[in-house]
């Protein structure tokens, strides 16, 4: 598979990256069988993280022979120097390495978290003693805040920035993903299929391959997933005029006003699974009505009528959505279908 430079990091990494957050899902033995199907048809840049349960350990387990031709990508989500590098210490011992290639900085999504990690005693001191000690070769940050990202890849403290880009969250085109490029940033494009919310590979993977510099890392569940994927990034990539109007016709059914799953509003106090109940109106749309209609979306549904109201959500979400009106707008329409 093609390789591209990931920024100053100077890595060569793969086309696309591998995204390791839904392989916690599977059994062990398919993980083993993904994550050695994936290596198999090329893939060299795995990226997981310390909080993805299993993930890490999976990833260090199936690849303990070929540790020599990827590159691990993980994350801490320690502010602070000393719980950082007691979190570089697990990473390392299960992903079943002495060096982590790039080790970044987890979901760093408002200022105080920002300040924390910069500054004295903060989690970057742990990692420039990584660094000097050769057991982290590169440092990068992930957010879901555009102006952190923004901040974090002006800094030039960090070799990659790890941001949402897909063809319905595309804030990154206007000015971070030329900012990275300026700076000399690696881009990973996350979520890449909007946390699930864009279901045709072709249009997401080829959408995001038109900016040369980005490196998406979809998550991979299944073999299947893998090798659509690989075949789409080693074919023409050019969108067609046919699927330009279909990711335009998509944008205008999603709207700008959608939930991103990303989950970082939970916990709920009345237990409400806010990313399945936010996209109520999208499942009504996109699965046939008996899915819809079935025991474990109903009680979603009367969870979520059960709102406290209280907004502690609302202060978590990184985008800013208005969650208690959106959820009565999807408990509605659940009310409406079921009418
Ligand atoms: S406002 Fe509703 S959904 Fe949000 S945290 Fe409170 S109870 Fe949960
Ligand atoms: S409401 Fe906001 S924080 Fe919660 S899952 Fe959706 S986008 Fe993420």
């Amino acid at each position: 598979m093609e390789k591209v430079r990931l920024g100053r990091t100077e890595l060569q990494v793969t086309r696309i990256g591998f995204g390791g957050i839904p392989i916690q899902r599977v059994g062990d033995d398919d993980a083993m069988r993904i994550i050695r199907r994936v290596f198999d048809l090329g893939v060299n840049f795995f990226d997981t993280a310390n909080g993805y349960g299993t993930s890490e350990e999976r990833i260090g387990r199936a690849l303990q022979d070929e540790r020599n031709s990827v590159i691990l990508a993980t994350k801490t989500p320690a502010r602070d120097r000393d719980g950082a590098l007691k979190h570089l210490e697990l990473s390392l011992k299960r992903l079943r390495t002495d060096t982590i290639d790039l080790w970044q900085f987890h979901n760093v999504s408002n200022e105080p978290s920002y300040a924390e990690v910069t500054g004295p005693r903060g989690a970057l001191e742990a990692a420039r003693e990584a660094l000097a000690g050769g057991v982290v070769k590169h440092i990068g940050l992930t957010s879901h805040s555009m102006d952190i990202a923004l901040k974090a890849t002006a800094s030039d403290l960090f070799e990659t920035i790890q941001f949402p880009f897909n063809y319905v969250t595309r804030e990154a085109e206007d000015a971070l993903i030329p900012l990275a490029n300026k700076h000399d940033v690696g881009f990973i494009g996350m979520k890449p299929f909007a946390g699930g919310l864009l279901s045709d590979a072709r249009l997401s993977i080829k959408y995001v391959l038109q900016w040369d510099t980005v490196v998406p890392d979809p998550g991979i569940e299944t073999i299947a997933d893998i090798e659509g994927i690989v075949d789409i990034v080693n074919g023409d990539r050019q969108l067609t005029n046919d699927e330009r109007n279909e990711i335009e016709r998509i944008r205008n059914e999603v709207g700008h006003r959608f939930c991103r799953r990303c989950g970082y509003c939970l916990p709920c106090p009345a237990q409400i699974p806010i990313p399945v109940a936010l996209n109520i109106v999208s499942f009504i749309r996109r699965f046939p009505t008996d899915h819809v209609l079935s025991d474990g979306f109903s009680s979603v549904a009367t969870r979520a009528a059960a709102c406290l109201k209280c907004g502690a959500c609302e202060a978590r979400c990184p985008y800013g959505l208005p969650i208690r009106e959106m959820l009565a707008e999807n408990v509605q329409a659940y009310k409406d279908l079921t009418a």
